[in-house]
Protein backbone atom coordinates (compact mmCIF):
# COMPACT_ATOMS: atom_id res chain seq x y z
CA UNK A 1 0.00 0.00 0.00
CA UNK A 2 3.00 2.40 0.88
CA UNK A 3 4.56 1.45 -2.47
CA UNK A 4 0.88 2.01 -4.17
CA UNK A 5 0.89 5.59 -2.36
CA UNK A 6 4.39 6.26 -3.35
CA UNK A 7 3.94 5.70 -6.83
CA UNK A 8 0.81 7.36 -6.83
CA UNK A 9 2.43 10.75 -5.67
CA UNK A 10 4.93 10.22 -7.87
CA UNK A 11 2.19 10.32 -10.59
CA UNK A 12 0.69 13.44 -9.53
CA UNK A 13 4.01 15.35 -8.47
CA UNK A 14 5.19 14.82 -12.31
CA UNK A 15 2.16 15.69 -13.59
CA UNK A 16 0.95 18.98 -12.41
CA UNK A 17 4.67 20.34 -12.30
CA UNK A 18 8.02 20.88 -14.66
CA UNK A 19 9.57 21.09 -11.53
CA UNK A 20 8.95 17.54 -10.75
CA UNK A 21 10.77 16.73 -13.11
CA UNK A 22 13.27 13.94 -10.96
CA UNK A 23 14.87 14.59 -8.35
CA UNK A 24 12.50 12.46 -5.82
CA UNK A 25 12.69 9.43 -8.32
CA UNK A 26 16.10 9.28 -8.07
CA UNK A 27 16.63 8.49 -5.08
CA UNK A 28 13.45 5.94 -5.02
CA UNK A 29 14.34 4.22 -8.40
CA UNK A 30 18.56 3.53 -7.64
CA UNK A 31 19.47 -0.27 -8.03
CA UNK A 32 20.20 -1.40 -4.23
CA UNK A 33 23.55 -2.94 -4.43
CA UNK A 34 25.37 0.77 -5.19
CA UNK A 35 24.81 3.72 -3.80
CA UNK A 36 23.92 6.72 -5.88
CA UNK A 37 27.57 8.13 -7.01
CA UNK A 38 29.05 5.41 -5.45
CA UNK A 39 32.69 6.19 -6.34
CA UNK A 40 33.34 2.28 -5.84
CA UNK A 41 31.30 1.57 -8.48
CA UNK A 42 32.76 0.04 -11.77
CA UNK A 43 33.22 2.69 -14.81
CA UNK A 44 31.82 1.21 -18.16
CA UNK A 45 34.91 0.33 -20.32
CA UNK A 46 35.72 2.90 -22.48
CA UNK A 47 35.03 2.41 -26.67
CA UNK A 48 35.80 4.95 -29.70
CA UNK A 49 32.87 5.21 -31.34
CA UNK A 50 34.44 6.31 -34.40
CA UNK A 51 35.07 9.87 -36.05
CA UNK A 52 32.79 12.53 -35.15
CA UNK A 53 30.53 14.19 -37.95
CA UNK A 54 30.70 17.88 -39.12
CA UNK A 55 26.78 17.10 -40.93
CA UNK A 56 23.86 16.35 -38.78
CA UNK A 57 23.71 12.67 -37.78
CA UNK A 58 20.57 11.82 -39.03
CA UNK A 59 17.70 14.19 -40.60
CA UNK A 60 14.54 14.61 -39.24
CA UNK A 61 12.51 11.39 -41.21
CA UNK A 62 9.03 12.73 -42.23
CA UNK A 63 6.62 11.51 -39.47
CA UNK A 64 8.78 13.45 -36.60
CA UNK A 65 8.56 16.58 -35.11
CA UNK A 66 11.24 19.44 -34.97
CA UNK A 67 12.05 20.27 -31.71
CA UNK A 68 15.59 22.60 -32.74
CA UNK A 69 16.36 22.84 -36.21
CA UNK A 70 19.12 25.06 -35.04
CA UNK A 71 17.23 28.54 -35.40
CA UNK A 72 14.81 29.33 -33.22
CA UNK A 73 14.03 27.64 -29.56
CA UNK A 74 10.13 28.83 -30.29
CA UNK A 75 9.28 25.06 -29.48
CA UNK A 76 10.39 26.01 -25.72
CA UNK A 77 9.95 27.26 -22.58
CA UNK A 78 12.76 28.75 -20.22
CA UNK A 79 12.45 27.34 -16.59
CA UNK A 80 13.77 30.19 -14.65
CA UNK A 81 16.12 29.35 -11.60
CA UNK A 82 14.20 30.02 -8.30
CA UNK A 83 16.42 33.45 -7.74
CA UNK A 84 15.71 34.52 -11.20
CA UNK A 85 13.60 37.81 -10.96
CA UNK A 86 13.37 37.18 -14.58
CA UNK A 87 10.28 34.80 -14.87
CA UNK A 88 9.76 35.12 -18.55
CA UNK A 89 9.22 32.26 -20.76
CA UNK A 90 11.33 32.85 -23.85
CA UNK A 91 14.52 30.95 -23.67
CA UNK A 92 17.74 32.97 -23.54
CA UNK A 93 20.07 30.25 -24.83
CA UNK A 94 21.17 31.25 -27.90
CA UNK A 95 20.62 29.67 -31.69
CA UNK A 96 22.88 30.81 -34.36
CA UNK A 97 25.44 28.93 -37.22
CA UNK A 98 23.07 25.73 -37.20
CA UNK A 99 23.48 25.13 -33.39
CA UNK A 100 22.11 26.30 -30.43
CA UNK A 101 23.97 27.74 -26.78
CA UNK A 102 23.82 27.03 -23.47
CA UNK A 103 23.79 30.58 -21.55
CA UNK A 104 24.56 29.26 -18.71
CA UNK A 105 22.56 30.46 -15.07
CA UNK A 106 19.54 31.50 -18.12
CA UNK A 107 17.41 28.36 -16.81
CA UNK A 108 16.94 25.21 -18.45
CA UNK A 109 14.23 24.75 -21.14
CA UNK A 110 11.68 22.58 -22.05
CA UNK A 111 9.17 21.67 -24.66
CA UNK A 112 6.13 22.96 -24.82
CA UNK A 113 4.43 19.95 -25.86
CA UNK A 114 4.55 17.14 -23.80
CA UNK A 115 4.93 13.50 -24.67
CA UNK A 116 4.54 9.84 -23.96
CA UNK A 117 5.84 7.14 -25.59
CA UNK A 118 8.18 8.36 -28.08
CA UNK A 119 11.73 8.36 -29.82
CA UNK A 120 14.07 11.06 -29.38
CA UNK A 121 17.22 12.34 -31.35
CA UNK A 122 19.58 14.83 -29.76
CA UNK A 123 22.83 16.17 -31.30
CA UNK A 124 25.39 17.96 -28.43
CA UNK A 125 28.77 18.85 -27.89
CA UNK A 126 30.43 20.09 -25.09
CA UNK A 127 33.15 23.15 -25.29
CA UNK A 128 36.29 22.75 -26.97
CA UNK A 129 38.06 24.22 -24.40
CA UNK A 130 38.42 22.20 -21.59
CA UNK A 131 37.32 23.79 -18.17
CA UNK A 132 36.33 22.05 -14.89
CA UNK A 133 36.37 18.78 -14.15
CA UNK A 134 34.33 15.67 -13.06
CA UNK A 135 30.55 16.83 -12.70
CA UNK A 136 31.73 20.09 -13.67
CA UNK A 137 33.38 19.92 -17.13
CA UNK A 138 30.22 20.45 -19.95
CA UNK A 139 27.34 19.42 -17.83
CA UNK A 140 24.11 19.22 -19.26
CA UNK A 141 21.33 16.71 -19.09
CA UNK A 142 18.32 15.14 -21.29
CA UNK A 143 15.38 15.02 -18.49
CA UNK A 144 13.02 12.27 -20.30
CA UNK A 145 9.58 13.30 -20.60
CA UNK A 146 7.89 12.24 -17.26
CA UNK A 147 10.88 10.69 -16.21
CA UNK A 148 14.78 10.86 -15.03
CA UNK A 149 18.19 12.55 -16.69
CA UNK A 150 19.99 11.25 -19.00
CA UNK A 151 23.48 12.72 -18.25
CA UNK A 152 25.26 15.33 -20.75
CA UNK A 153 29.03 15.24 -20.12
CA UNK A 154 32.33 15.37 -21.12
CA UNK A 155 33.33 12.03 -19.96
CA UNK A 156 36.60 11.92 -22.30
CA UNK A 157 39.20 11.52 -20.14
CA UNK A 158 37.08 12.60 -17.45
CA UNK A 159 36.63 11.03 -14.24
CA UNK A 160 32.97 11.22 -12.25
CA UNK A 161 30.81 8.34 -10.09
CA UNK A 162 29.85 6.00 -12.75
CA UNK A 163 25.93 6.35 -12.41
CA UNK A 164 26.81 10.13 -13.88
CA UNK A 165 28.94 10.11 -16.77
CA UNK A 166 27.45 10.92 -20.33
CA UNK A 167 24.81 8.54 -20.74
CA UNK A 168 23.84 7.37 -17.81
CA UNK A 169 20.53 7.45 -15.73
CA UNK A 170 21.50 10.17 -13.57
CA UNK A 171 22.06 8.38 -10.29
CA UNK A 172 20.78 5.19 -11.42
CA UNK A 173 22.66 3.50 -14.34
CA UNK A 174 25.92 3.45 -15.56
CA UNK A 175 25.64 3.20 -19.72
CA UNK A 176 27.39 0.24 -20.38
CA UNK A 177 30.44 1.52 -22.46
CA UNK A 178 31.85 5.11 -22.69
CA UNK A 179 31.68 6.17 -26.14
CA UNK A 180 32.03 9.81 -25.12
CA UNK A 181 33.79 11.38 -28.21
CA UNK A 182 36.35 14.07 -27.60
CA UNK A 183 35.31 18.03 -26.44
CA UNK A 184 34.03 20.00 -28.90
CA UNK A 185 32.85 17.13 -31.21
CA UNK A 186 29.60 16.30 -32.09
CA UNK A 187 27.73 13.34 -30.26
CA UNK A 188 23.94 12.18 -30.81
CA UNK A 189 22.14 10.38 -28.19
CA UNK A 190 18.62 7.81 -29.92
CA UNK A 191 16.68 7.53 -27.12
CA UNK A 192 13.56 5.05 -27.24
CA UNK A 193 11.20 5.59 -23.93
CA UNK A 194 8.23 4.04 -23.04
CA UNK A 195 5.94 5.14 -20.40
CA UNK A 196 4.63 2.99 -17.60
CA UNK A 197 0.91 1.27 -18.21
CA UNK A 198 -1.35 1.40 -15.06
CA UNK A 199 -4.88 -0.21 -14.81
CA UNK A 200 -8.25 1.10 -14.32
CA UNK A 201 -7.90 1.18 -11.16
CA UNK A 202 -4.46 3.07 -11.20
CA UNK A 203 -2.22 0.03 -10.00
CA UNK A 204 1.16 0.26 -12.41
CA UNK A 205 1.03 -2.77 -14.48
CA UNK A 206 3.61 -2.05 -16.71
CA UNK A 207 6.98 -0.14 -15.67
CA UNK A 208 8.61 2.67 -17.47
CA UNK A 209 11.41 1.29 -20.19
CA UNK A 210 14.36 3.07 -21.84
CA UNK A 211 16.75 2.41 -24.51
CA UNK A 212 19.56 4.74 -25.35
CA UNK A 213 22.14 4.82 -28.29
CA UNK A 214 25.00 7.07 -28.07
CA UNK A 215 26.62 7.58 -31.31
CA UNK A 216 25.65 4.65 -32.66
CA UNK A 217 26.64 2.41 -29.93
CA UNK A 218 23.78 0.63 -27.62
CA UNK A 219 24.24 2.24 -24.26
CA UNK A 220 21.25 1.46 -21.97
CA UNK A 221 19.40 -1.41 -23.29
CA UNK A 222 15.36 -1.25 -22.35
CA UNK A 223 16.09 -0.77 -18.23
CA UNK A 224 13.91 -0.16 -16.01
CA UNK A 225 12.78 3.38 -14.87
CA UNK A 226 10.32 2.15 -12.38
CA UNK A 227 6.60 3.67 -12.68
CA UNK A 228 5.63 7.51 -12.37
CA UNK A 229 4.20 9.83 -14.67
CA UNK A 230 2.83 8.32 -18.17
CA UNK A 231 3.82 11.69 -20.20
CA UNK A 232 5.38 14.82 -19.76
CA UNK A 233 7.89 17.63 -20.97
CA UNK A 234 11.36 17.06 -22.53
CA UNK A 235 13.91 19.28 -20.37
CA UNK A 236 17.52 20.44 -21.30
CA UNK A 237 19.32 21.14 -18.58
CA UNK A 238 21.23 24.47 -17.73
CA UNK A 239 23.96 22.79 -15.19
CA UNK A 240 25.52 26.41 -15.38
CA UNK A 241 28.59 24.97 -18.14
CA UNK A 242 28.27 26.02 -21.44
CA UNK A 243 27.59 23.18 -24.11
CA UNK A 244 25.95 23.02 -27.46
CA UNK A 245 22.42 21.40 -28.86
CA UNK A 246 21.34 20.55 -32.62
CA UNK A 247 19.29 18.64 -34.76
CA UNK A 248 16.41 18.16 -31.89
CA UNK A 249 13.73 15.73 -33.29
CA UNK A 250 10.92 13.27 -31.59
CA UNK A 251 8.78 10.79 -32.92
CA UNK A 252 5.49 10.04 -30.82
CA UNK A 253 5.22 5.97 -30.68
CA UNK A 254 1.67 3.99 -30.61
CA UNK A 255 2.15 1.58 -28.75
CA UNK A 256 -0.06 -0.84 -26.61
MG1 LIG B 1 23.40 16.95 -15.95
Amino acid sequence: MKTLRLILAAVTAATVSVGAFAADQEKAAAPAQWKPHDMNRPRPPVRDPGPPSDKEFAPPPADAIVLFNGKDWSQWERKPEAKDKDKSPEPKWKAENGYGEIVPFSGSIFTKEKFGDCQIHIEWATPAEVKGSGQGRGNSGVYLPGHQEVQVLDSYQNDTYADGQAAAVYGMYPPLVNVCRKPGEWQSYDITLIQPRYDAQKKLIKNCTLTVIHNGVLVQDHVDLGGGATEGNLLLQDHHNPGHYRNIWIRRLKSE
